[in-house]
């Protein structure tokens, strides 16, 4: 924000609100050097069906920096999207994506995961989404039809028209879309109904409180129904406890990821104490 609006504004601002912003310039000076300095990295987390299968993951990406160890991507990701590195950095998240479902897809107990991958919206932007998308997919011979990709509320708003065909085109391979963090932006039911969505997300803000909060419950139910309603996979993100699982289920609700289920991990440490079971 201090950038929108110019840099006299600085002087207005109280010392505490000066050294962050100094903060946010340091963070991105060195988020320059993360991806050639090998700094980024890929979590994973599993998603986990009524039955207690693993369907599918979703790729996180985790940011060690050397002296301040580990920085949320909630924090770098705004950066990365304001200075364009999301750009290099969106693609290098896509290719690992792709190197590792084309991995799954040659041994019979990993090939049925989906793996989902969070996508800016300056990302899906670009002119050339589409070609580096199915350029990704070719090079890595990832199977299209098991990448989700993950886009936000804001993303819909933009440009619908363009937006859609970009999905459209993609989905033709097989690729399939799902709306993250859904009922936390300002989305137009419209949306859901013209654009070509596999997936919607339950924020996990709305997850947290569910069963004290009757507002909450009162939402869940409700985006349960419209996803239910519309043909559409729905997945409750923030799942911390056996009861939110259960009150989930009981309204019809059967994908789930969050703690209960799994923390995100390196993909080396996902599947050693269980297996997918099929
Ligand atoms: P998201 O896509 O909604 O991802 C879910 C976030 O919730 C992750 O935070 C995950 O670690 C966290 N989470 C999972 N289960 C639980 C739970 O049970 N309780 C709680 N309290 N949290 C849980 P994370 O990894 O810090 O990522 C934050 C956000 O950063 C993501 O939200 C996504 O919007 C963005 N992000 C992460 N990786 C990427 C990426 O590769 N590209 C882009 N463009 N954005 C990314
Ligand atoms: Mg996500
Ligand atoms: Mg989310
Ligand atoms: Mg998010």
């Amino acid at each position: 924000q201090a950038k929108a609006s110019g840099g006299n504004t600085l002087r207005f601002f109280n010392p505490d609100m000066q050294a962050s912003v100094l903060e946010r310039a340091n963070l991105e000076a060195d988020l320059h050097h993360a991806l050639a300095r090998h700094e980024l990295e890929l979590h994973y987390q599993i998603q986990v069906n009524h039955k207690g299968v693993t369907t599918g993951v979703e790729a996180l990406l985790r940011w060690y920096h050397p002296a301040r160890g580990w920085v949320s991507p909630a924090e770098f990701i705004p950066l990365a999207e304001e200075s364009g590195l999301i750009i290099p950095i969106g693609d290098w998240v896509l290719t690992q994506a792709c190197q590792q479902l084309a991995r799954w897809s040659r041994q019979t107990a990993y090939a049925p995961l989906t793996l989902s991958v969070n996508v800016s919206s300056v990302q899906f932007q670009q002119p050339d989404f589409i070609n580096l998308v199915e350029k990704r997919l070719e090079q890595t011979q990832a199977p299209a039809n098991r990448l989700v990709l993950e886009v936000t509320e804001s993303l819909l708003m933009r440009e619908p028209t363009r937006v859609r065909n970009t999905m459209l085109r993609l989905r033709e391979q097989g690729v399939r879309f799902a709306l993250d963090d859904f009922g936390t932006g300002y989305s137009s039911m419209s949306y859901l109904k013209r654009l070509p969505l596999d997936e919607l997300k339950i924020d996990q803000s709305f997850i947290r409180e569910l069963l004290t909060d009757k507002a909450d419950a009162a939402i869940v139910d409700t985006i349960i129904l419209l996803a239910v309603s519309l043909g559409l996979l729905v997945v409750a993100e923030g799942v911390e406890t056996q009861a939110q699982l259960d009150w989930l289920k009981g309204h019809g609700c059967y994908r789930y990821q969050g703690y209960l289920l799994g923390h995100p991990k390196p993909i080396d440490d996902l599947f050693t104490d269980k297996m997918p079971r099929r």
